[in-house]
């Protein structure tokens, strides 16, 4: 068997407190069910972690041994201490991949490795939401069939104020028109970065085994590889030079 990849799936972990709405569908939590679907995959060691947790369940040595995180934030971006944020901005720097779900477009994270707004529009109507595959041979693709759908969703419009993707693998439609740029890829340093946008929590997206297999296809492609060690700053000749 190939190696493992470990992931620490994060969750908020808030609406599922307050809303019984949101706790009926994730008794156990978003992060739960996001976490149990990466636990199809013998391959993966899976944890979670959560906002209240002491250092937001993110300590050094948990982000040491991540290879993969995940991340869903939606009602307390702002709650993140920025220690935290800046330690996982070095860890995907150094090669930890993240993928970033549905309302964490706006967490601190997301938007420092951006550099952009993220800001989009919204619309919650419980609307049908179409994932088109737009590049069908990206790892993130596979197993999926040219299109899926979910039956209820809430809506998120262009523009998405982010840098262009690297690749995008998913655009979105909605019912009501609009649509959205909704599986993109980045690089930065060595990480990897998957922004998906389905997630959110008043709807069962994260027992969709569609989403479940982006989820899980992202995680494999995030996950670090035996990257060449870099170097930088003055730097003498290979070859004598006259
Ligand atoms: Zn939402």
């Amino acid at each position: 068997m190939a190696e493992s990849i470990r992931v620490t799936v994060w969750g908020e972990f808030r609406h599922e407190l307050r809303n019984p709405a949101v706790a009926a569908i994730y008794p156990n939590g978003m992060h739960e069910a996001i976490a149990e679907g990466l636990r199809a995959d013998p391959r993966f060691e899976v944890r979670t972690a959560t906002l209240d947790q002491p250092e937001h369940g993110l300590s050094e040595a948990t982000l040491a041994a991540t290879d993969v995180l995940t991340w869903w934030g939606h009602l307390a971006h702002h709650e993140v201490a920025d220690v935290v944020v800046e330690r996982v901005r070095a860890r995907v720097l150094a090669g930890m991949g993240l993928i970033v779900l549905h309302s964490g477009h706006f967490s601190k994270i997301f938007k420092a490795l951006m550099g952009s707004s993220c800001d989009l529009k919204w619309r919650e109507a419980g609307e049908r939401e179409r994932l088109w595959v737009v590049e069908p041979s990206h790892p993130i693709a596979e197993g999926l069939g040219e299109y899926f759908e979910l039956e209820q969703e809430e809506m998120y419009g262009e523009r998405f104020d982010i840098p262009a993707p690297e690749s995008l693998v998913l655009i979105s439609w909605f019912k009501g028109g609009e649509v959205f740029r909704s599986g993109c890829c980045y690089t930065r340093g060595k990480g990897r970065i998957f922004y998906f946008r389905p997630g959110h929590e008043t709807y069962p997206t994260y027992y969709d085994p569609n989403v479940r297999r982006v989820i899980a296809n992202a995680v494999r492609w995030a996950a670090p590889c035996a990257a060449p060690t870099v170097t930088f700053g003055k730097y003498p000749p290979r070859e004598a030079l006259p």
